[in-house]
């Protein structure tokens, strides 16, 4: 692959040190994991999958999360059904205690969490999404700056290549830079109920069907309800963790309100009562 004598090493950053050490063979015990992907018709399985994985494959880093699909909605039995699967796990990871990691209920997304109001006010370029620090490779050769960007994995009728592994690299990355810049909070297009989300800045806005045809991004709120309820439940995991041990988890600080937690459980059960 001819990527040297094109500017896209550094748009992408240095992905060599992340990505650059090849496959470990052995992976210790300890340090078994896996990444998964759940939809509404899945979320049933969710307690039932992470046990297996624990309990049956000895793997302790369990990743996963829900299609960005903008088209992929949540029926008010499913969301139920959600809520029940997290409130089981919750009880499980209790359980637990830090033997078992699930990224739902990964410390950050809860400890730092941002209106969109706050990020205008004070960091107006934020932006969750990184256009080509993840470039992706088709079956035909070509390069992508996302693997969300490979035709098929969107709606997008435009292409966007960053050129292919038979030729060179696009010396033109006009389009990338523009993505980028549109993936920023001034930018990013949002629905009305995200404009006055207290958890905006955890939220994921993938490139998944949020690529608009003349490049503008649109946030996807498809994922609004797992989000929630994900948040909801980490909320009260951490609580309780450092309740339960309060010594060695002397340094979480609980920055959320009773209150807050009370207005995004209204919210939830608000969609399912629609
Ligand atoms: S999709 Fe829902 S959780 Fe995400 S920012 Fe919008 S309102 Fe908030």
């Amino acid at each position: 692959m001819s990527i040297i004598k094109t500017e896209l090493p550094k748009v992408l950053g240095n992905l060599s040190k992340k990505y650059g050490h090849g496959i470990k063979k052995n992976f210790p015990e300890n340090s078994l994991s896996t990444k998964w992907t759940v939809a509404p018709n899945s979320y049933g399985y969710i307690v039932e999958s992470v046990k297996f994985l624990h309990e049956k494959l000895g793997m302790k880093y369990l990743n996963f999360n829900r299609v960005m699909e903008q088209n992929v909605i949540d029926t008010p039995e499913q969301l139920w059904e959600l809520i029940q699967q997290f409130q089981k796990l919750f009880r499980y990871m209790i359980e637990k205690n830090t033997e078992l990691y699930i990224s739902p209920f990964d410390y950050s997304i809860i400890s730092s969490v941002i209106s969109r109001q706050t990020l205008l006010e004070t960091e107006p370029t934020w932006s969750r999404c990184g256009f080509g620090k993840m470039p992706a490779l088709s079956l035909d050769g070509n390069i992508y700056p996302c693997f969300r960007l490979i035709p098929g994995h969107n709606h997008m009728k435009k292409t966007i290549s960053q050129g292919t592994v038979f030729t060179s690299l696009d010396e033109n990355l006009t389009d990338l830079i523009l993505l980028n810049e549109n993936a920023q909070v001034n930018k990013l297009k949002v629905d009305e109920k995200c404009k006055s989300c207290s958890i905006f800045s955890s939220c994921p806005h993938c490139a998944a069907d949020c690529v608009n045809n003349d490049l503008t991004l649109s946030k996807t709120t498809s994922v609004c309800n797992f989000h929630r309820v994900s948040i909801y439940f980490a909320r009260l995991y951490w609580k309780n963790i450092k309740k339960l041990y309060p010594a060695k988890y002397c340094n979480i600080q609980i920055k959320w309100t009773e209150d807050d937690d009370n207005n995004l459980l209204t919210l939830i059960l608000k969609e399912i009562m629609i």
